[in-house]
């Protein structure tokens, strides 16, 4: 049997974990996490390897054959062959043998308070929304591929945004540093040919956060982690994260739940508008893109594009949701946009008509020539920026 983890060491705001000799060529340097606010010296090696393990899995999935991680419980590897399963469902064109074999018994938690990955954009902040009469702890992750390390402008915003969330809704907010993704080697990318996207995007992320939050979620008692979905029942393609891979998720100490899958972007916006004015709470500032200039969200990335057409289109002011233009200027801007600067993917064209389907809901008898425009729009049918440049050769 080949070994994961060669060595784990626990320090009080610091836990590093070293891949064996069989995993080094995918690993630049050992995997940590960190947090100032936590003080991490009690974590078991039960929960202190999981940032490890649930960021490596799919890898050693991949290369077949039994894998010992003593470290980890029973209960825990048992947990893992569901994920393994349901990564084998989303990805049946690739191979997914390998198994981790765990022997330790799992710590148990005995406090009962959510937490949830926060970053303030607006599946997380659909989801903080929702179940903010539960006083979930906001767990902040820098490091992602969306937050790397070195982009400290985008963590600043990020950090200011999560903190007044917690502010204003008294929330307990815990931030973490993490190397998950930028450790990886290159050999990681090879390991799936032909994915449709990122390792961390397709394979990594869902588990790999759960990972990284499970020792800060056992120190801050979170025995359950809501984890933001990105996409809707009506996306078929795999997905990094989703109700077969972090929804199944049970580390005994804690349990993921994969939350807001029932809802397209365009009704998060609405049902956040909703709770806002229901409760009296403040409209809270997206973090729609990490690409930020002095004023907030650039509303220039296919993101931004479509996050303002979900406002638009339940006809609320793009600036209540930190958008710098008003409805109107955004109106136009959206028009000369979409589809001249974006370019036009699978993805793009399922998030468009979503947002063209509430349009045709929203129509109403005098409908403005922005939602005439919105309800006809299919992105299919019409060339994108790079097709119309080519043909006008
Ligand atoms: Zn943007």
């Amino acid at each position: 049997m080949q070994s994961l983890i060669s060595k784990i060491t626990i320090e009080p705001h610091l836990i590093t974990a070293y891949p064996s000799e069989e995993l080094s060529e995918f690993l630049n340097e050992p995997l940590f996490i960190h947090s100032e606010q936590i003080n991490l010296s009690n974590t078991p090696e039960d929960i202190a390897c999981l940032p490890f393990i649930y960021n490596i899995a799919p890898i050693v999935w991949r290369l077949g054959g039994d894998w010992r991680a003593p470290q980890l419980s029973y209960a825990a590897a048992e947990n893992l062959e569901l994920v393994r399963m349901g990564m084998a469902e989303l990805w049946p064109d690739y191979e997914w043998n390998g198994k981790i074999h765990g022997a330790a018994t799992a710590s148990k938690q005995s406090s009962n308070k959510p937490a949830l990955l926060f970053s303030g954009g607006l599946d997380s902040t659909f989801s903080a929304m929702q179940l903010v009469k539960q006083k979930p702890t906001l767990i902040t992750i820098h490091g992602g591929r969306d937050l790397q390390l070195a982009d400290e402008n985008a963590w600043v915003s990020v950090e200011r945004a999560t903190a007044k969330f917690a502010t204003t809704h008294q929330l307990d907010s815990i931030q973490i540093k993490s190397n998950f993704t930028s450790t990886l080697t290159e050999r990681v990318d090879q390991l799936c040919p032909g994915l449709p996207a990122s390792w961390w995007a397709s394979i990594q992320h869902g588990l790999g956060l759960a990972g990284v939050a499970a020792p800060v979620m056992f120190a801050a008692g979170n025995n359950e982690l809501y984890i933001s979905a990105t996409h809707t029942t009506g996306h078929q393609a795999g997905w990094g994260s989703h109700p077969k891979l972090d929804g199944v998720l049970n580390w005994t100490a804690a349990k993921a739940n994969h939350f807001g899958y029932d809802h397209d972007r365009t009704q998060k916006i609405q049902a956040l508008a909703d709770l806002a004015e229901n409760n009296h709470y403040p409209i809270p500032e997206l973090i729609v893109c990490t690409r930020r200039n002095r004023q907030g969200n650039c509303m220039r990335c296919p993101k931004c594009l479509r996050t303002m057409g979900s406002v638009l289109v339940n006809d609320l002011d793009p600036e209540k949701f930190g958008f710098e233009l008003n409805k109107n200027d955004a109106k136009s801007h959206l028009m000369g946009s979409i589809p001249a600067s974006i370019k036009v993917t699978d993805n793009e064209i399922f998030a468009w008509k979503s947002i063209s389907k509430h349009a045709v809901e929203n129509l109403g008898s005098k409908p403005d020539p922005f939602m005439k425009w919105l309800a006809k729009l299919d992105l299919s049918k019409k060339p994108g920026f790079f097709e119309r440049l080519f043909a006008s050769k």
